[in-house]
């Protein structure tokens, strides 16, 4: 094995498969229906059978990583009397507030710490003492500890008391079921590089179709204008409004077409699980301690204790294991010493059972 020849244990990028790859090996004209129609279309309609059974929903695709999207939705969704409640218990939560206050949003930043899920009471509690708030932001898996937050319960929420919901399903949409119309989400965001298995280069919205034609003229920004970028994209069949990131399109529709082949989002969901508790209970047999209790786990990524032994380096564990074929991933909670394990991308139960083999002659601090 070389030394670039390893498995991506992280939360995205991730590894995909050689067919993904090789789908990039083509330089597509921007400007011709095969790519507009054949396939920025077709990656649109396809997002929104994945999102909903039900019409009533849009898609629109954007340049950049995750975050672009989020910028560009929480800056496009809110009007200047509008107010947002953002759920935070990690770093995305955190990262949505910063933007907020960066673009001027009004914004409440209910902030329920790293280790615990929203109390729904709570937030009521707030929509009911605050009346201008109007939309809703939650992170639905909180990347940095693996938590699955209570979509449902928020969404029941923001249904009740005639909310607008922003949900950040980065590392969740295509490896977690949703339906987005029965959920009642208003503007769900994903991005290329994460459970759908594609490669990095742009990130996506699915929009309730009524709540996104309000957006025109709102936008903070000029590039991060998701109704203008959607516009374009009605208006000119798939057209991009600025360069578009060709390679990723291209390998992000190998990727769609290889959920569909694994079985959809259900097949990809049972692999997910499987693997992430394999490595639980695999890891907990080693002596590693999850942060989290089972109940707030999500298939997608799970934080472990570091070893409490004098001698126990992050950069010392990683390297090791680098060389046996597996790279992890720092943890990212501010309070604990923590790293993480993410079991999305092409990983396999037996990968994981390999892993296993790998943490146990990678413990030094045992030896
Ligand atoms: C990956 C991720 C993002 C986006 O991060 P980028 O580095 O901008 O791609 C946002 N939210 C969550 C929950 C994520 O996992």
């Amino acid at each position: 094995m070389n030394d670039r020849d390893y498995l991506l244990l992280t939360p995205g990028p991730l590894t995909t498969s050689d067919t993904v790859k090789q789908a990039m090996l083509f330089d597509s004209c921007t400007w011709d229906e095969d790519y507009n129609i054949g396939v920025v279309q077709a990656i649109r309609a396809r997002l929104e059978a994945l999102a909903t059974t039900t019409s009533g929903y849009t898609s629109v695709l954007l340049q950049g990583s995750g975050s672009y999207a989020v910028e560009a939705v929480l800056g496009t969704a809110l009007g200047a009397q509008d107010k947002l409640l953002i759920v935070s218990n990690g770093a995305y939560g955190a990262r949505m507030a910063e933007m907020a206050a960066l673009m001027g949003i009004d914004h409440h930043c209910y902030d329920c710490g790293e280790t615990a899920a929203p109390d729904v009471t709570a937030m009521e509690a707030l929509l009911l003492a605050d009346a201008r708030i109007s939309h809703i932001a939650l992170v639905h898996c909180e990347t940095t500890t693996g938590m699955l937050n209570p979509l449902a319960q928020v969404a029941a929420l923001a249904a009740r008391r005639g909310k607008t919901l922003i949900v950040d399903a980065m590392s969740s949409f295509g490896g977690i079921p949703l339906d987005v119309d029965q959920l009642g989400i208003d503007f769900l965001i994903s991005s290329a590089n994460k459970c759908i298995q594609g490669v990095p280069g742009f990130a996506f919205v699915i929009a309730r179709r009524s709540e996104l034609e309000k957006c025109a003229g709102r936008s903070r920004s000029l590039s991060l204008d998701l109704y203008a970028q959607w516009r374009c994209m009605e208006d000119h069949a798939g057209k991009w409004r600025f360069t578009s990131p060709t390679h990723s399109v291209l390998a992000f529709a190998q990727a769609l077409r290889e959920l569909d082949l694994e079985g959809g989002i259900a097949a990809r969901y049972a692999r997910y699980g499987e693997n992430q508790r394999r490595l639980v209970a695999g890891m907990r047999a080693l002596g590693f301690d999850t942060l989290l209790d089972d109940g707030l786990h999500s298939p997608i990524i799970t934080a472990f204790y570091s070893p409490q032994a004098e001698n126990y380096r992050f950069g010392e564990f990683y390297q090791r294991l680098k060389r046996q074929g597996f790279v992890i991933y720092p943890g990212k909670v501010s309070h604990s010493d923590c790293f993480r394990i993410g079991n999305i991308g092409e990983v396999y139960p037996q990968d994981i059972d390999r892993l296993l083999d790998a943490v146990s002659r990678a413990m030094y601090w045992q030896h």
